[in-house]
């Protein structure tokens, strides 16, 4: 492996990594070190993970950077112009009343939220950006547009069902891609999720309701993210795919969102804004 290096750049934006051991942190944490626009000054860890107390350089297997890898949130974040999360729905919350009083920017991309997660989120966007998106890839949310505008162009003749296939390490289904792509088709339908989603189905359910959204997941091996937008009528059938075969496209996409969000006000901010992809 190549090794890593931090900026000696005071002037860059300041960034904390959360969930530093996992599989985007370790992305991010790579991505950072080798960006010309952010610097790395923190690496947070659970408590009680082996990792605590070691520079995280040298627990990537790398030579040392100069962070040490921690479990005290407040002072790391206390010194970040932004928080990159992708961890779980309660330890983002948490880190978001620690990046909303530090007045960063959080860009969250933890999925399997619920209402109760996103109602904190919401109350911590009052005093600084938050910049969410259940896929941060530049592909994906084109695919989300593209969903939005064919649902809108086809009557309810047309089912559409959205297909996603994940590594099987994942814990929440749908996956939050999913779940944008359906929030899409469904606002192209002018409906909302909740009003049309069909969860996976088994047994026996009965005729397909005209004007539903199904939902299936598949989870095996490792396999970064796979999506299907599947637009089927009689004698014909369009389908929309996204295949991720690179998680960095995700930590590239959260990147850009923490640089963006450096100028803007407090607020809930999606990667079709950073993207200018917005209307
Ligand atoms: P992962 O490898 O399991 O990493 C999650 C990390 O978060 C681990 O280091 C974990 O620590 C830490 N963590 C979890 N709960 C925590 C808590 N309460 N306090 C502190 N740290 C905690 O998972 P991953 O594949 O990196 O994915 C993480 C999240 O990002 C998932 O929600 C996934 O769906 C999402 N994701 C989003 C995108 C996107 O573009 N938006 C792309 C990929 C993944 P432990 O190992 O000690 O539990």
């Amino acid at each position: 492996m190549s090794d890593l290096q931090n900026t000696d750049q005071p002037q860059l934006p300041g960034v904390v990594v959360t969930g530093a051991s996992g599989r985007m942190g370790q992305m991010l944490i790579r991505l950072i070190l080798d960006s010309a626009d952010l610097r790395l000054v923190g690496a947070l860890d659970r408590p009680g993970h082996d990792w605590i107390g070691q520079d995280i350089g040298t627990a990537m297997g790398a030579a040392p950077v100069g962070v040490t890898v921690s479990d005290d949130a407040v002072g790391a974040i206390a010194q970040a112009q932004a928080v990159i999360d992708f961890t779980s729905p309660d330890a983002t919350v948490a880190f978001a009343e620690l990046t909303a009083q530090a007045r960063a920017v959080h860009v969250i991309g933890t999925t399997g939220l619920e209402q109760r997660h996103l109602d904190a989120l919401a109350a911590a966007a009052r005093h600084a950006p938050i910049i969410r998106a259940g896929n941060m890839s530049l592909g994906v949310n084109l695919l989300v547009g593209l969903t939005r505008k064919v649902a809108a162009a086809l009557g309810t003749e047309w089912d559409i069902e959205v297909v996603e296939s994940h590594h099987r390490h994942k814990v929440d289904a749908p996956s939050g891609t999913a779940l944008m792509l359906g929030q899409a088709a469904a606002e192209g339908r002018g409906a909302t999720l909740d009003d049309l989603r069909v969860p996976a189905r088994e047994g026996i359910t009965g005729a397909r309701a005209p004007g539903s959204i199904g939902f299936a997941a598949i989870r095996g091996g490792d396999v970064v993210g796979e999506h299907d937008v599947i637009f089927a009528a009689e004698g014909e059938r369009i389908v929309l795919r996204h295949l991720a075969t690179d998680r960095a496209i995700f930590a590239r996409g959260a990147l850009r969102a923490a640089v963006w969000g450096q100028d803007k006000g407090p607020g809930e901010y999606d990667m079709m804004d950073v993207l200018g992809l917005q209307g």
